[in-house]
């Protein structure tokens, strides 16, 4: 599943490829994705320019001149920038061809692919913060507004474990199961412990290290989208050097203890319980 490191590298991607290209052509080939996708969009979008690109939590956000389109990857898609000849795979959901604005044919697209569809493409008018999908997300991880301070607060009195209130959308939008793993590792605490126990300190050492985990990640992304695609024509999401997710049973990197599985919530946990207490 795209996390949040993929979504911001792949809009690196996209800023880079194709602001201020214009759409010639919103294609439509599957209407069916996590929400129908409106029919007018097409008319609505034609001729506009990309100005910007933005992501706001998992969500992409291409501002035109006159609104936004509302992307989201959902639990297997991908964009990618193509030429526009190139051809359809299976599971191409739409393409928005681009062109500079001076030819009559558009010379790139770009194409997302979503085998299981739960993805999104939605367009607004108004400002995107207000739309239904945006207005109520919570701080992201990356925006100062996550801070010790706030993990501190909303941490009170929660008897859930730590890894599961971080991966809590409604606290802190965008932290998947990969980096609450990570982020757990880098600040030495266990996965297990009851969120309420996180001392002040704890917290100041868990908001940097989710941090530093997403910003590794995002830095080791950092190429482009035409890299984003393995040789077997599927979407590869970059794995980056992980410290402890998916190394149930090798040595701990820092320790050489034995790396342990759990399952949380119905999902892994690997951790460290030398390190992490
Ligand atoms: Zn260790």
């Amino acid at each position: 599943m795209p996390e949040l490191p993929e979504v911001e590298s792949t809009r690196r991607g996209i800023e880079r490829e194709a602001t201020g290209l214009r759409i010639q052509q919103l294609r439509i080939y599957d209407h069916r994705l996590r929400w129908p996708v409106d029919p007018q969009m097409p008319a609505l979008v034609a001729g506009q320019r990309i100005v910007a690109v933005e992501r706001r939590a998992k969500y992409l956000l291409l501002r035109l001149e006159r609104g936004t389109l509302i992307v989201h990857l959902g639990m297997s898609g991908s964009l990618r920038v193509l030429d526009a000849a190139t051809p359809r795979l299976k599971h191409d959901q739409f393409d928005l061809l681009l062109d500079s604005g001076m030819a009559a044919v558009a010379t790139m697209a770009l194409r997302f692919n979503d085998p299981r569809r739960f993805g999104s493409l939605h367009f607004t008018g108004e400002d995107p913060g207000r739309h239904p999908l945006l207005r109520a997300l919570a701080p992201e991880p990356l925006e100062s507004k996550f801070d010790a301070e706030y993990l501190h607060r909303v941490t009170r009195g929660r008897r859930a474990a730590i890894k599961q209130v971080l991966m809590n959308g409604r606290l802190v939008t965008g932290v998947g199961n990969i980096y609450a793993s990570e982020a757990l590792f880098r600040a030495r605490i266990s996965p297990r412990r009851g969120a309420r126990r996180l001392s002040r300190t704890d917290c100041v050492r868990l908001v940097r290290s989710v941090r530093a985990a997403l910003n590794a990640a995002i830095r080791a992304g950092g190429t482009t989208l035409r890299d984003y695609v393995g040789t077997d024509g599927n979407p590869g999401y970059f794995r980056q050097r992980l410290y402890i997710y998916e190394r149930a049973g090798k040595p701990c990197r820092v320790c050489r203890t034995v790396v342990r599985r759990i399952r949380q919530g119905q999902r892994s946990t690997y951790y460290c319980p030398s390190c992490q207490v």
